[in-house]
């Protein structure tokens, strides 16, 4: 049975010292092994920006795809080979700016693949230019007097399209976050999972003090129920979306997979798709 060092491969990561995206990555190797995952069991589909670096430096099937697509490829990797756990992962200007289109649609389709955020609130990989996640007033070399935009909340956009497994936690926690990452593998549909990740080197506002300072953990508050959409929105607005845990999930619907006509058989990857020569003369 694979353990978490398993999952690493030989590439010595080259994110800063103290980058938050270490953490995310010890927490999918640890919940990949928690799990039961071998390494031939998992995909690791990444877009562009430093996080998505990640799946060049786990050991399992992986693809670095292109600015803001890491989902439709994994989509497509799920679907045809629907043994494969699949896990998308990517920044907030990935996947909440150039991707949010995917992003919104891939929610609300509810295929079943996992999809981890390292949210830095900047964009790191092009040093330092405000993303979607950044504060109002944020400066950055972009925003030199201060962002003038809403800051989005990606969490309330996903409850809003239909998600069935919203979720948030902190690299720094790393036992909450293997936990909602090992809730979302097994979620029987679209999971997200938003994991605040400092980015020590431009983002000098939301540092790991600020996080510690500002982020209301759920499970300390009485009596909050994350089968409640209603209550999980509320929340969301409540906090300016500053709370960890299990925010949402809906185990009711069905994902997409168990949905569609026929997927119940063979998955695609183990299909001949060539017609045989029998089949041909058929026709
Ligand atoms: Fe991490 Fe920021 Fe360095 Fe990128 S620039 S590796 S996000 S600390
Ligand atoms: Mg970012």
């Amino acid at each position: 049975m694979a353990t978490f060092k398993d999952f690493r491969n030989k590439v010595k990561p080259n994110w800063c010292p103290g980058c938050g995206d270490f953490s995310v990555q010890a927490a999918i190797q640890r919940a990949a092994a928690n799990v039961g995952l071998e390494p031939e069991n998992l995909a690791v589909i990444s877009g562009i920006g430093c996080s998505g670096r990640i799946s060049g430096y786990i050991n399992a099937y992986g693809l670095h795809g292109i600015h803001g697509r890491a989902l439709p490829i994994a989509q497509g990797v799920k679907l045809a080979n629907r043994d494969l756990t699949v896990i998308a992962s990517g920044g907030d200007g990935d996947g909440f700016a150039i991707g949010m289109g995917h992003t919104v649609h891939a929610i609300r389709r509810n295929i079943n693949i996992t999809y981890i955020v390292m949210d830095n609130q900047i964009y790191g990989l092009t040093k330092g230019q405000t993303s979607p996640r950044s504060g109002e007033g944020f400066k950055t070399k972009s925003t030199p007097e201060g962002s003038i935009e809403s800051t989005l909340s990606p969490l309330e956009v996903a409850i809003a399209a239909g998600a069935t497994f919203v979720a948030q936690s902190f690299s720094s926690d790393l036992k909450q976050l293997t936990s909602l990452i090992e809730q979302g593998i097994q979620h029987e549909g679209f999971s997200l999972i938003n994991v605040f990740s400092p980015c020590v080197t431009f983002n000098k506002v939301n540092t790991y003090d600020w996080f510690k300072e500002n982020i209301i953990n759920l499970d300390t508050l009485e009596g909050y129920d994350s089968t409640n959409r209603l209550a999980a929105m509320t929340k969301l607005m409540e906090t300016g979306s500053m709370i960890t845990g299990l925010i949402y999930q809906n185990k009711e619907k069905k994902s997409y997979e168990n949905l569609v006509y026929g997927f119940s058989q063979e998955p695609l990857a183990h299909q001949s798709l060539a017609l045989s020569q029998a089949e041909f003369d058929n026709l």
